[in-house]
Parts: C-alpha cells; structure tokens; sequence
C-alpha cells in the first residue's frame, strides 16, 4: 500500500500534465475537469483556479487538425481509451507538440465515470499528428506523410460510417419496428415541440387518439399474426388518409395518435377523424377469414386560447374514453363537461374501492306484495351507499361506475352478507318475511364461487330469489351461467327475470333459463291507466308467462287504481311505491308491525269483486 503523503506528492512532482473530469453518464464526451496537477498547468498554461468546472473543450487549440478533434470527441464518446500524438496549442496560443492519453476510471462506490487525461509535452518540432486506440503501440511522431494521408481516408470513412450508424439508431429509436410510424417517444418528443412552437409562434395543433375496439378479440381467435398483420393495415390506412405535415405514431398495442396542424378550418379535423372510422369499419381478411373491425377515436386541439395545451393527449384520451363509452365505433371532441365529468369519474371509482373496504354498502328493501291477499310474499334487496357526507346514495349514483372499475361483485358480496343480518333482524322482531329477492350482476353469475357463496351463507335457500336482468341473461348465457342457474335450482333458490319486455328475451331463451318468476318492467305498468291499449300488452306478457308455469310480478306499482288494475289483469305479485319505497331492514319490519303484516288492504276485497265480476259475465 502505497502511503497517502506519497500519493500527495505526484501532483507536485509528476512532469506528466494530469487531469481528472467527471463524465456525464450518457455521453462520455460530456465532462467536467475536476482536477489538474502543477504539470498541466506548466504545459497548457491552465491554472488550476481557471480550468475547474471547464469541459474538455479548453484543451482544443486552433493548431489542432480537425480529423484528430474528431477522432477525440468519437473515442470520448464512446467510453473508448485512446491517445493522440499532434500539434496543440497552449493557453497563450503558443503551439507545440503534444501527446494525449485518455483514460476512463469507474467510481465503484458511486457509479460514476471519469476521464484522466495525461498531456506530455514533445517539443515544438515534431513531425506531424497521429493518433490511435489506446492499445495501438504508440509512435512518436509520423514522418511519411503517405502514410498520414491514409490515416486520414481511412478515419473519414470511419467517421463516416459512424454519422450513418448514429443516424440510424436515432431512426430507430423514434421509429415502432412493426409498422414504420413514429413510436411513443417521438410523438411524445414531437407533441412537446408543438406545444412549444403553440406558444411562440401560436401554431395551433390537433391530437387524434385512435384506438382499435376488438383488437384483443382479433388476437385470441386468429391468433397474433394476424393482429401483427392488422396493425400493419392499420398504419397503411392512416398513412393513406393523412397528408406530409401530419405525424402518425403507434403508442402501442392497439393505440395509434396523429398530430395533425390545424388549418383554417377544424373541418380537416373532423373529416379525417370520420374517414378513419369508415375505413377501420370495413372487415379485416386473413388466411382467407374475415373479421369485423371498428375503432374509437378522441380528438382534442390545442388552440392559441388554451389554457392548458400541456394536456392535450390527456384529453384527447379521455375525448377517446367518451366515444367507447357511447358505443365504440365513433369520435368524439373533447370538452371542457367531458374533462368534469371524468374527473369526477375517477374521483368516484376511488371512493368506490374505499368504500368497498369499509363495507358502506347496505341493503334496503321494497316489499312485494301477494295481489291476493295483500300480504308481504318478498322484499327486494336494493343496495345502498351509506356515504360518509352525502348520506344514502341510490344505485345510479354509483352503480356503473362501480361496474366499470370492476367492483360490481364485490359490492353484491357485500350486500348479500348484509343481507343476512336483515334477515335475522327480521326473524328475531317476529315479523314473517317468507322470502328476499337479490339482484345479481351478470359478473357474479359468472363465478363459480357464487354457488358456494350462497350455500355457505347461512340463508335459507328456499327463501331466497335470484333477479337477473333480462339483458344480462340474453348476451351472456354462457355455460358457466346455465350451471349457475342450474345449481340454484337445485337448491331451491328461486330465479326472476327482471324488468321483463326490455330485452327482447325468446320464448326459447325463457325455456332455457326456466325462470320461476318474471317481473314485467314498470314501464309497461305506469301508463296503463291512462292508456287502455296497454291493457292488451301486459296480459299477453301474463300470458306468456302463466303458459309457461310462471309467476308474475307488476313492478312500479304506484297508486290504487294500478294495484286494481294489474291485478285484475292477473298478476300475482305487485311492488311499487304505492306499497312502500325502498327502506331500510329496520323500517320494513316496523311498516310490517304497524300494519299487522297486510301493506294492501284492499287486495281480499279487490279479488273477491272481480271473481263476482267474472262470474257475473260468465253467467
Ligand atoms: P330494479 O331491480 O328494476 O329495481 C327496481 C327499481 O325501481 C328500484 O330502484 C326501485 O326503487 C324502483 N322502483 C320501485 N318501485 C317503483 C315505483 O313505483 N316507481 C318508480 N318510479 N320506481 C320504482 P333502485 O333502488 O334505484 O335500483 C335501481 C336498479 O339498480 C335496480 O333496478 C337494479 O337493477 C340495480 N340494483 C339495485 N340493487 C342492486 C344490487 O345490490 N346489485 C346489483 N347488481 N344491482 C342492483
Ligand atoms: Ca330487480
Ligand atoms: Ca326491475
């Protein structure tokens, strides 16, 4: 080990002129000199004061021949050890010949890079420059100047094919391999440079988001050559439809963007955007197989009055959000509501996941009453958010978002644990509720562990009725569901198809599902005072379902005169407003104790006139 008091002593002693910079970590031909001995002071006429914090330049003379400037700034470039023989000049403009050694040092603790350079002094009439890699043996001086000359050829083609090879990786790394368009980085790069030529120069822009709908569908069933072969499509038809001045990328993925300059009109905007849709409609063919494709684009611009062109892709994607959520297939613009309103979104989606965790969701229940005897047959469990501030939210408040974020079976996990408590509630007050109806997404039908669920509740299964939606059942019934559904049959839990007359359901889809109950949707119920015509509809609905061996349930049951009606047309159940609006457990098992468990007193009396009424016509 060498003593420090030593070591001290070369910066004092060495006659080799020695320096130490600090390398940038990107580029070794970016430094900064941190150190210099009294040598290198001696010969180059730097002072240790003046060359601290200077780049590597102040070493570079006039005299310097520019091949060998060159040949330094490739090698520092590269991190690659070299040394130079050649004609310098001092700080004073005095030249002389000098040789150069370079040599890069790693900081093991740090990380970082370091140059030291050794300048030694050869005099002033040496022949002429070479310069080599660092493990060339090195020669003091040249004197064949052919020799040189050829040096010199080979080192411009060497920098030459350099410029080419520096020239292509930049191409490569702006370019996406796949298709040729810019990639995300160069867009990025080149939405940054709009903005800033936006605010100098007030060259207004526009963003196109483009996103593929079924791209992902495309993949699974013809396999990833064939979405390989679709974005290449892709990217043939937005060059087609664009002009020189537009820039397209692929973000990646199935994401594409155009910039696009805005010209006198935002009409070249919107008719890109609409030829884009069109073209990206037509079928896509490969290996002789067609599928349909649509896309979904969001348009947002940066005009000089904006006041915040920084986040232009940001809206563009949510303009792009907007237009998959009014059915995909189409554009959008963004705007100032847009921008709200999906704050707001994702400011519910968080609350929503919050909300989840400290379980605020609960059951509240509408009675379904016997038309018969007007008695209480079920309650429906509708769910509710016991906000912390905005108090009890109703279902439209939360629930597609909820569904969105993907939470919908969680919350329904939630409310049928509730659910349980409600029912023991019940119970333990006296009160008969013979049965409870929840709702179910299509998500939790779709779970095996929903049976499970069900079974280890410890809710009695013959109280208990599945809804399912009548849309939910059409698009969706899947294996996974009919089993579902078988197995709740099994176990007897009842199933109703809810908001019957919607959808559209089959006979034959109703014979598949098999239904015990079907609810007809309250919109055919309401008007059917007013409108005698509506009469005709909702008893064939009743028709329908009696043929079959199903009870039938009037929703949205507002008022006496419905009550009379409906169930006069033949409906078992009813459930509305009339009989009670959604409560909570507690107040359902009061209303229950208050009215001795009758919630339409009139039903007996109702049913017997129309069984006389009847009669009286048939007789
Ligand atoms: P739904 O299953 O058709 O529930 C009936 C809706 O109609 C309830 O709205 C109820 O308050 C309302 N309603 C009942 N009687 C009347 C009436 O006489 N007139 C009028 N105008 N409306 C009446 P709510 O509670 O807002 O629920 C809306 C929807 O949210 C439900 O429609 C159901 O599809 C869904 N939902 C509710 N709870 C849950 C749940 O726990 N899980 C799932 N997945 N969906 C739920
Ligand atoms: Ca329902
Ligand atoms: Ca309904």
């Amino acid at each position: 080990m060498v003593p420090a008091t030593i070591l001290d002593q070369i910066s004092e002693r060495s006659t080799e002129g020695l320096a130490l910079a600090l390398a940038s970590p990107d580029d070794g031909a970016v430094m900064e000199i941190k150190w210099c001995n009294k040598a290198f002071s001696k010969i180059t006429g730097h002072m240790f004061e003046e060359v601290l914090g200077q780049r590597g330049t102040v070493l570079i003379g006039p005299d310097l021949e520019h091949g060998v400037h060159l040949f330094i700034i490739e090698k520092l470039m590269n991190w690659e050890n070299f040394q130079s023989e050649a004609m310098n000049n001092r700080k004073c403009g005095a030249s002389y010949f000098q040789r150069m050694t370079w040599t890069h040092l790693t900081d093991p603790a740090t990380g970082d890079r370091w140059w030291l350079c050794s300048i030694i002094d050869l005099g002033s009439k040496a022949g002429g420059a070479s310069h080599e890699g660092y493990a060339a043996e090195t020669t003091n001086g040249l004197d064949d100047n052919g020799v040189l000359l050829s040096k010199f050829h080979s080192l411009e083609l060497e920098n030459k094919r350099l410029h080419a090879l520096a020239t292509s990786v930049a191409q490569d790394a702006n370019e996406d391999a796949l298709t040729g368009l810019s990639n995300r980085r160069h867009f990025e790069v080149e939405v940054k440079s709009w903005i800033k030529r936006l605010k100098e120069e007030e060259r207004e822009f526009a963003v196109l988001y483009i996103d593929l709908d079924r791209f992902k569908f495309v993949n699974d069933t013809l396999g990833h050559e064939a979405g390989d072969s679709l974005l290449v499509s892709v990217a043939d038809i937005l060059r087609e439809l664009t002009d020189e001045e537009d820039l397209i990328a692929r973000l990646g993925g199935d994401e594409f963007a155009i910039l696009r300059p805005l010209g006198d009109s935002a009409l070249s905007i919107s008719g890109l955007a609409d030829e884009i849709v069109q073209r990206l409609q037509a079928p896509f063919f490969c290996d002789g197989k067609s599928t349909a494709t649509s896309t979904s684009i969001g348009v947002a611009i940066a005009k000089a009055t904006s006041q915040n062109p920084e986040r232009i892709v940001a809206n563009a994607d949510e303009a792009l959000y907007h237009a998959k959520s009014q059915g995909k297939g189409r554009w959008s613009f963004f705007t100032e509501e847009m921008h709200i309103k999906s704050v707001a979104t994702k400011k519910l989606a968080t609350d929503l996941f919050a909300a989840c965790d400290r379980e605020e969701f609960i059951p509240y229940f509408q009675p379904i009453v016997d038309a018969q005897t007007g008695e209480l047959a079920c309650a429906e469990t509708l769910v509710r958010w016991a906000h912390p501030s905005r108090g009890i939210l109703p279902p439209a408040a939360f629930l597609d978002t909820a569904e969105q974020v993907g939470i919908l079976k969680r919350l329904d996990a939630i409310v049928f644990s509730g659910l349980k408590s409600a029912m023991a509630a019940f119970d333990e007050a006296g009160v008969r509720l013979p049965r409870a109806a929840i709702n179910v997404s299509a998500a939790r039908l779709m779970d095996p562990t929903f049976i499970h669920d069900i079974r280890s509740s410890g809710i009695d299964p013959n109280r208990l009725t599945i809804e399912i939606l009548e849309s939910v059942y059409l698009d969706r019934l899947g294996d996974l569901v009919q089993w579902t559904i078988g197995e709740l049959d099994e176990i007897g839990v009842h199933i109703a198809l809810d908001d019957f007359g919607t959808g559209h359901a089959s006979i034959s889809g109703l014979l598949d599902i098999k239904p015990s109950i079907l609810k007809i949707d309250r919109s055919f119920i309401q008007p059917i005072v007013e409108d005698s015509s509506k009469h005709l509809l909702v008893s064939s609905i009743i028709g329908i379902g009696k043929t079959l061996g199903m009870h039938v349930v009037a929703e949205g049951v507002e008022t006496e005169e419905h009550a009379r009606v409906v169930s006069r047309l033949g409906c078992n159940y009813l459930q509305g407003y009339h009989f009670g609006r959604p409560m909570s457990a507690q107040d359902l098992i009061e209303l229950m104790l208050e009215t001795e468990g009758v919630l339409w007193p009139a039903a007996k009396a109702n049913s017997q006139t129309f069984k006389a009424e009847t009669m009286d016509r048939a007789g």
